[in-house]
């Protein structure tokens, strides 16, 4: 078939935490032809409970696409040039619906929730088991973060889960699982599968061979049955029933940071990036071995190319509070007006009234593990002001990923050598220059920021059937790069001053 001038097109849904995306690649250039975003909105019933509404993030993902389509149509290029879709989407968010009715049965647990922390308690038996015992099967402490957890959470909870499994209607998945069942027919016969991306973050796969794990269902008592099947992150899976994309294959999977680490085409052992959006993310591709860590950092899987392929690994530092804090200086203390104004109210603070600010809104994820860890400020005086508020804020995400960097040298023994960069916040370029800075090695930025929705795309793309990609040829995109700037004693007298304020975040514990 003879394409228009870019070739031929792949469609990439970014369902992220904060919003929802429909991007266009051309396979040619690998450039984002044309995109459609919409927020959503978080659903907070109670202090520390996260939630989204499954069928707005569905009706989002529709309107994206058919947006799209029609802002592809005005550049005069034709959607049937779109030969297969992708999806990338936030992990670990958990929905469980009725397969009768296609209606969700609870509105989906977001990661961040933490209402499970009893929940946490009991599978630990209160301390007497070891939050990583389960860790040899699946790479993953015991946490709020994980779905299992939350899927738990919801059989104790919720008596429509509850009867909906003991009738034999209730279907569990993560947001990747929800979508394509969705967009394949819902009701009326849609694929009910995951990615072994999304799988292995659920804490009910196990990383080796890459299934369900009948002693990880028995431990969180989970029946098998409502779990969907496990598939490759690049296979045609099967074809769109909704939006004006009808009939276009879906191809690829991968959770965001996965999608962000193809994205990046970090695809040799060794390689590492970091993606800074709501949270902060660093992942850290260890080729076909399964490394375990000792120093707080979870194993799981980096991408799975094709169901005949080598599944790849990734040493995996979660930070849960990044752009979270940006948005709670605006929401709740109504200090700065927009995100983006945050790098230059930054630069210009003075010294004196500096403050070190340790934002532990979802508790502490890597490398410390503590769901009791509370939120400080440190250091205020009478000069404290507002800008060094939002300053330490930003500090905070460079300092949590010296933590993760820290930890990675500590497990694979050598240091990286430069941080991969990308995600909303890494627009920040006094972000980027503290990061350099306070780790002493080069941040590296894309031009083309899209690296999340560009791995879904690669995935969609290079999949058996689709093959329009190949991944020596996707063309690399040149970068930014910003280089430490201050001495060694400079950086090490601030991540002191950094340690001193999270042994207080530590020490804050109520349970
Ligand atoms: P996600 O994929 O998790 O939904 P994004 O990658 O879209 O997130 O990033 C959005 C987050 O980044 C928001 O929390 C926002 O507050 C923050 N953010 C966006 N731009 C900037 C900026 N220039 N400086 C600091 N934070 C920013």
């Amino acid at each position: 078939k003879v394409r228009g001038r870019f070739g031929p097109l792949i469609g990439s849904i970014d369902e992220g935490t904060s919003s929802t995306r429909f991007l266009i690649f051309s396979a040619n250039t690998a450039e984002v032809l044309t995109y459609h975003q919409l927020p959503i909105t978080h659903i907070t019933p109670k202090e520390g409970w996260v939630e989204q509404d499954p069928c707005v993030i569905l009706q989002s993902v529709i309107e994206t696409i058919n947006v799209t389509c029609d802002n592809l149509k005005k550049l005069d290029i034709d959607p049937v040039d779109i030969v297969a879709v992708g999806i990338t989407n936030q992990r670990e968010t958990t929905v469980v619906w009725d397969s009768k009715t296609g209606k969700p049965l609870y509105n989906a647990l977001v990661w961040l929730d933490m209402r499970t922390s009893t929940t946490v308690d009991k599978i630990l038996l209160n301390g007497k088991r070891n939050k990583n015992f389960l860790k040899p099967l699946c790479g993953l402490p015991v946490s709020t973060y994980f779905s299992a957890v939350k899927l738990r959470w919801l059989m104790d909870n919720v008596e429509e889960v509850q009867v909906a499994i003991k009738e034999n209607r209730c279907m569990f998945g993560t947001i990747d699982t929800w979508l394509i069942w969705n967009l394949t027919g819902g009701i009326n016969g849609g694929l009910h599968i995951t990615d072994v991306t999304n799988a292995s973050r659920t804490m009910l796969m196990n990383i080796d061979t890459l299934q369900w794990d009948p002693q990880l269902c028995k431990v969180f008592g989970i029946p098998i049955n409502i779990l969907p099947t496990i598939k490759s992150s690049s296979e045609i899976y099967g074809y769109l029933s909704e939006s004006v994309l009808c009939g276009v294959p879906i191809s690829g999977c991968l959770g965001d940071q996965q999608a962000a680490l193809v994205g990046q085409m970090c695809f040799h052992q060794g390689q590492a990036k970091s993606t800074y959006g709501t949270g902060c993310f660093l992942l850290y591709n260890t080729g076909t071995v399964i490394v375990q860590s000792s120093h707080g950092l979870l194993t799981t899987i980096a991408y799975q190319l094709g169901p005949n392929k080598p599944a790849f690994y990734a040493l995996e530092g979660s930070v849960a509070v990044a752009g979270v804090a940006m948005q709670w200086l605006h929401d709740n203390l109504e200090i700065l007006e927009h995100a983006k104004d945050s790098g230059e109210i930054a630069q210009g603070v003075d010294k004196v009234g500096e403050v070190s600010f340790v934002p532990a809104f979802s508790g502490l994820y890597a490398p410390y593990w503590r769901k009791d860890a509370r939120s400080v400020i440190c250091g205020l005086t009478e000069e404290t002001k507002p800008a060094h508020l939002i300053k330490a804020a930003l500090e905070s995400v460079a300092f949590q990923t010296r933590d993760i960097l820290e930890a990675m040298a500590l497990d694979c023994g050598y240091p990286l050598s430069k941080l991969l960069v990308d995600g909303g916040m890494t627009a920040n370029n006094y972000l980027m220059q503290i990061q350099a800075d306070y780790c002493g090695i080069p941040v590296v930025r894309p031009l083309m920021t899209e690296t999340t929705a560009l791995g879904a795309a690669i995935a969609a793309g290079y999949a058996s059937g689709v093959e329009v990609w190949d991944l020596e040829n996707i063309q690399s995109v040149s970068s930014d790069v910003f280089t430490p700037a201050i001495t060694e004693n400079q950086r090490d007298m601030k991540y002191a001053r950094w340690k001193m304020a999270i042994a207080r975040s530590l020490d804050w514990a109520d349970d």
